[in-house]
């Protein structure tokens, strides 16, 4: 079934990151239009997505024949070309795209983005890169951190947490950090609540500070 809330997404430049991020768009089940200026790309990813064209996206008329301004969002995945990534972006604006997210490569290139038109700056290297440092000194299975030192995590479950209800053993007093979701071996994840009772060879989810989601992840 066509995902169909807010309409489709308009998806430019399919390297490395917009083919991932069109792919994905696509499983979720959104109307995607994927547009690259070179053919080889093109050709490639035809088969796994359904309205692949060639264009170039710096030319606004190009743009509009595409039907580019019937998508009320439109991201700009193009990495390389500091040039390219801004100019497709002022011409998505001059046509009146209401929702421009694209890809910076840098602080300054992110800047020039949100003053040409782009609502949304998105940075998947720096923000993979940090994301990935973290899992590999730390013991944290998987983790997000929003800013404002606030940090979800998924972490294995230390002893001290197994065998009693968490009202019991109290972890937000006890580490500072809430436990909102739990898998028990062989189960799917579920909500935590005060009754939930934890097995050895959980896996939680937990909320926190950096810092405290940290040290928690050290106690398993
Ligand atoms: P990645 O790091 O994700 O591989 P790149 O910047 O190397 O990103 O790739 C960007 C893609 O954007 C390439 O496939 C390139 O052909 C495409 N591209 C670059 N400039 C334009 C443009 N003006 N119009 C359309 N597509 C473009």
């Amino acid at each position: 079934a066509r995902n169909t809330d807010g309409g489709g997404i308009a998806v430019i430049g399919l390297g490395r990151f917009g083919c991932h991020l069109a792919s994905s768009l696509t499983q979720l089940g959104h109307e995607v239009l994927a547009i690259d200026r070179n053919g080889e790309r093109v050709q490639r990813w035809s088969p796994y997505l359904d309205r692949v064209v060639q264009a170039d996206a710096t030319e606004e008329g190009a743009l509009r024949q595409l039907g580019v301004t019937d998508f009320p969002r439109v991201v700009v995945a193009i990495g390389a070309s500091v040039e390219a990534s801004v100019l497709t972006v002022l011409a998505l604006a001059e046509l009146g795209v209401p929702q421009i997210w694209a890809r910076a490569t840098s602080d300054k290139h992110a800047k020039i983005l949100g003053s040409v038109g782009a609502q949304h700056v998105i940075f998947p290297e720096a923000e993979t890169g940090e994301r990935v440092a973290h899992l590999i000194v730390s013991k944290m299975l998987d983790f997000i951190e929003f800013g404002d030192d606030f940090a979800i995590a998924k972490v294995r479950v230390p002893d001290a947490l197994v065998g009693r209800p968490l009202r019991e053993l109290a972890p937000a007093d006890r580490y500072g950090v809430m436990v909102v979701g739990a898998k028990l071996p062989g189960e799917r994840f579920r909500y935590a609540d005060p009754g939930t009772v934890l097995a050895p060879g959980s896996v939680l989810i937990v909320e926190g500070s950096i810092a405290q989601v940290q040290r928690f992840a050290e106690l398993s």
